[in-house]
């Protein structure tokens, strides 16, 4: 069984993710960090994230992989340096080029084969998983949504205001929406769940319940 949940950043996906995956004894895939693993590739290669060009022609030497909920980056786990406000841009950046989407597509389809799964994205049920079984996209009030994330950041101890973080949400959001290849959507099939005023185990609870319906 295959189960998606969409939506901008902010919404509660990967915790509510997590969360239900282990509800169900599911594998959890945070399609998320796929991207930032590969916009840290290009940092560290000196690759600009908004060169399509340069982008793909890196991409040869990347390999991302993401194993019981970590980040490898060709072979070294990365998870630990994936979340800073730099590679959350570059992630968005990279996200936009074909070749990157054609890549990561093509191994989280290859990670559910067989599988149990919860995936976590902008384009899991719309586009990588059209035949899903269960399928969620979650949205919630863009300054709520810029709170939160700022409370997690907080919690790594890292400060970043909460306008900060809204106008690099915006510009994110709108880049995933525009996109050609697999843009942030709703599945016309999609559960859209509006998670503004749930606490963490409300939405999950809520999922959960929808699922075993
Ligand atoms: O979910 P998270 O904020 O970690 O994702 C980082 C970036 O990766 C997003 O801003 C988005 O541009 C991109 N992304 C994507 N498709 C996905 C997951 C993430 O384009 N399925």
């Amino acid at each position: 069984m295959i189960v998606t949940i969409d939506g901008p950043s902010g919404v509660g996906k990967s915790t509510a993710t997590r969360e239900l995956a282990a509800r169900f004894g599911f594998e959890y895939l945070n399609t998320g960090s796929m991207y930032r693993a590969v916009a840290l590739a290009m940092h560290r290669l000196g690759v600009p994230t908004s060169d399509e060009r340069a982008v793909g022609a890196a991409l040869a030497g990347v390999r991302v992989e993401v194993p019981l909920g970590r980040v490898l980056l060709n072979g070294a786990d990365v998870s630990g340096l994936i979340r800073t406000p730099e590679v959350s841009r570059g992630a968005s950046e990279v996200a936009v080029h074909r070749a990157v989407r054609l890549l990561l597509v093509a191994s989280q389809r290859a990670a559910a084969v067989g599988r149990d799964i919860v995936c976590d994205g902008r384009d899991q049920g719309s586009f990588v998983f059209p035949l899903a079984e269960c399928k969620f996209f979650l949205v919630a009030d863009a300054r709520v949504r810029a709170e939160r994330r700022a409370a997690e950041l907080a919690r790594d101890g890292a400060t970043v205001s909460v306008e900060d973080i809204h106008r690099d949400q915006e510009t994110r959001d709108h880049r995933d929406t525009q996109r050609d290849l697999g843009p942030m959507r709703p599945a016309p099939d999609a559960v859209v769940v509006d998670t503004t005023t749930l606490t963490t185990a409300e939405v999950v609870e809520r999922l959960e319940n929808i699922v075993l319906a």
